[in-house]
């Protein structure tokens, strides 16, 4: 039995941070794990800007409503969704998915959560498990699943390498170029051409 594993960013919809910083007006929120290796730090250091701008998860919320799904994405996963069973897994958190879920119909996501105020002030995060990504598809292995996997980033090899199949979309030439082991698509066309045979 099969199950697909797809990340989110990067493949379906833009980099949350990166778009949320151009829709909010706010720069500084564009600096990323590249620039902060340490995720709990920069974690920290967002929320400390968006308590400083008195967003709070209303605010966001209605900005990451306005952010678009990349073009072909739905289209993408309506059609993955009729042949096999898929599953994003993503290092975001729930509350700033839900917006783009919703654009996305509704599919199954497993990431992480934030801690809300009851005034809508967020006052700090959850992560799900270590390396969430590649411990999610030991479990599903675990209970007799087949995982099939995609993604875009240094975050995205565990699972794509633990995975009966595992393919690069969208990535960085430098991570091609370091996987060439990895078949790399750029189009939804072929990436779900590449799925539907490994699914056999
Ligand atoms: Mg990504």
């Amino acid at each position: 039995m099969n199950i697909v594993c797809l990340d989110m960013e990067g493949v379906l919809v833009p980099e949350i941070w990166i778009a949320f910083a151009e829709a909010s007006g706010i720069p500084e929120l564009k600096r990323t794990t590249r620039d902060e290796p340490d995720y709990d730090k920069l974690m920290r250091w967002r929320l400390d800007i968006l308590k400083k701008h008195g967003l709070g998860i209303r605010e966001i919320q209605a900005t990451i409503a306005r952010i678009d799904p990349l073009p072909g994405a739905k289209e993408f996963l309506d059609a993955l969704r009729k042949d096999t069973q898929v599953i994003i897994l993503s290092d975001t958190f729930e509350q700033f998915a839900k917006p783009l879920m919703e654009k996305l119909g509704w599919p199954t996501i497993f990431c992480n959560t934030l801690e809300v105020a009851d005034s809508g002030e967020i006052t700090g995060f959850r992560m799900r498990c270590p390396q969430s990504k590649l411990t999610t598809v030991r479990g599903l292995q675990s209970i007799g699943y087949d995982t099939i996997a995609a993604g875009d980033s240094f975050n995205d090899l565990g699972m794509i390498q633990a995975s009966k199949a595992g393919f690069l979309f969208k990535s960085t030439d430098a991570i091609k170029a370091d996987h060439p082991e990895v078949p790399a698509y750029e189009e939804f066309s072929d990436l779900l051409r590449a799925i539907r045979a490994a699914l056999d």
